[in-house]
């Protein structure tokens, strides 16, 4: 009508009506009518808008939370902001049982447990159909619905609407409304429903995997604290064995010792007997004697300092020390050892040091034994170098010593471990005279006296390695740190 030639505007115009009757009309009231139209057009889109900001919104608040109870509760309480509905449930699927995850509406009485209902095997079971058809059902009268099944303490209400929750294509369970009057619900609820429906389920599965993370932590938990109860246990009990160990070591180091000395008097005496000094062999077997003697003292005395670590007794006698000359001396005691070995023991690159307060006598047994393993661990013909240096810009300042060998080297896993008493890598020479024959055998005790006299002056020990290879010879770096 509105596009008609300006001279043909004032003409009726025969319009056929909806049921079929013609009827003359003005252009002026189809204007008006057209008019009308459009601006219910405008309103429809404006509700339409709304709706979806709300739907929007409604998801977001949704899965803004996590806890399952909380975001079931919510879809009910939202849903019922955009459809209106007396009692409201929301039910997923359990094998054959759908649970009722939150309820709105119901009397007082009803558990969610006793909403809950049985998936019966067959077709024209209502959540069956749902899953079948993957789309809501609406029906105006439950009664005219013959499998319906009704509570009977629950008062009857005709409409009902059921709207599957769809997560990846598959549904997982349902929203079902329901009102007292018949055909309650109409197709706009439906639609509402669904689009409230596919925010729900990704809620709903946000918060289910939420809770099986926290519940998967509180398990979690739980056996952490089990585990740590065990560990502290085996710690005490760790803790007793190592002290029972400890008194051993000590008790046994003290008996032996009068033996020790006994045995030695007894060897001074035979040496110095006429008889013995005339015959070259017996001199040589009393000497042989000495040596061993020699050596079991020094192990019994490595026992009693170990014993003296562990039980925290190791007295320190302080005064002023200066290691660059300390270790000279050492090199120069051990210089013989070297050389039948032919390895070069090199004490020329340490510089002057400033003294350390430290008690000289525990310092000289932690370098020797140091530098005694670096011979005893480097093959014939290697070197042990020794180079120090002052830290002067720490808290508190430091004398640093570095003992530098071009031995077997130690393996990553050990760098720490060898510092503990009685560990040994690799298979060792048990049978050895010299202290520094060739990997020759230990009782294990250097470094961790080592380590127990470092401890006592407040300063570090570690050792640095590329790794143990007995055919590359990466060596060993061992480190001394003192404080000033
Ligand atoms: P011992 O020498 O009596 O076995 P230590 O406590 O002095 O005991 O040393 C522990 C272990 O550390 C040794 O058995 C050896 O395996 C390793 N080790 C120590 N020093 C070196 C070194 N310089 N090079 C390679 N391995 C070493």
């Amino acid at each position: 009508a509105l596009t008609r030639p300006t001279t043909l505007f004032e003409e009726p115009i025969i319009i056929c009506f909806p049921d079929g009757r013609l009827r003359l009309i003005n252009a002026y009231v189809l204007i008006l009518a057209q008019s009308h139209l459009l601006s219910l057009v405008y309103q429809v889109e404006q509700n339409r808008r709304q709706l979806a900001e709300s739907l929007e919104r409604i998801g977001r608040e949704l899965s803004s939370s996590l806890s399952l109870k909380k975001v079931t509760k919510r879809i009910l309480k939202e849903l019922f902001k955009v459809v209106t509905y007396e009692r409201g449930l929301v039910m997923l699927q359990q094998d054959n049982y759908l649970h009722v995850l939150a309820k709105r509406g119901f009397p007082a009485g009803f558990t969610r447990e006793d909403l809950s209902i049985p998936i019966r095997p067959t077709e024209d079971d209502i959540f069956n159909r749902i899953v079948a058809r993957n789309e809501p059902i609406r029906i105006g009268d439950v009664l005219t619905y013959t499998s319906w099944s009704q509570l009977d303490r629950l008062p009857l209400n005709h409409s009902w609407l059921g709207v599957p929750l769809v997560l990846r294509e598959r549904v997982i369970g349902m929203i079902s409304l329901t009102r007292a009057e018949q055909n309650a619900f109409n197709e706009d609820d439906e639609t509402l429903v669904l689009a409230f429906a596919s925010q729900a389920a990704v809620a709903l599965e946000n918060a289910r995997l939420y809770d099986e993370i926290t519940q998967f932590n509180e398990h979690l938990e739980t056996m952490v604290q089990q585990r740590t109860v065990e560990l502290n246990q085996t710690n005490a009990l760790l803790a007793r064995l190592d002290k029972t160990k400890s008194d051993f070591i000590n008790v046994s180091a003290h008996e032996l010792r009068t033996p020790i000395t006994v045995i030695s008097g007894y060897a001074q005496m035979l040496k110095g007997l006429q008889p013995i000094q005339e015959n070259d062999t017996a001199v040589s077997i009393v000497s042989g004697i000495m040596s061993g003697i020699e050596r079991l003292h020094n192990i019994v005395n490595s026992m009693l300092d170990i014993a003296k670590i562990d039980n925290n007794t190791l007295h320190l006698h302080r005064e002023a020390v200066d290691l660059t000359e300390q270790l000279n001396t050492i090199c120069l005691n051990l210089e013989a050892d070297a050389q039948a070995r032919q390895i070069e023991l090199d004490c020329s690159q340490l510089p002057p040091l400033p003294a350390v307060t430290a008690d000289p006598d525990l310092l000289g047994k932690l370098f020797r034994g140091i530098i005694i393993n670096g011979l005893k661990y480097t093959p014939d013909g290697g070197r042990v170098e020794i180079s120090g240096r002052a830290l002067m810009d720490t808290t508190p300042n430091y004398v640093e010593i570095a003992i530098r060998d071009t031995g077997i080297g130690i393996a990553a896993e050990n760098l720490e471990l060898i510092f503990e008493k009685f560990f040994q890598t690799g298979e060792l020479l048990v049978h050895s005279s010299g202290q520094t024959k060739f990997k020759g055998g230990g009782p294990g005790l250097g470094l961790a006296i080592a380590k127990g006299i470092v401890q006592a002056h407040n300063g570090k020990i570690w050792a640095a390695s590329a790794g143990y290879d007995e055919e590359r010879l990466p060596g060993s770096t061992f480190f001394v740190r003192l404080p000033i």
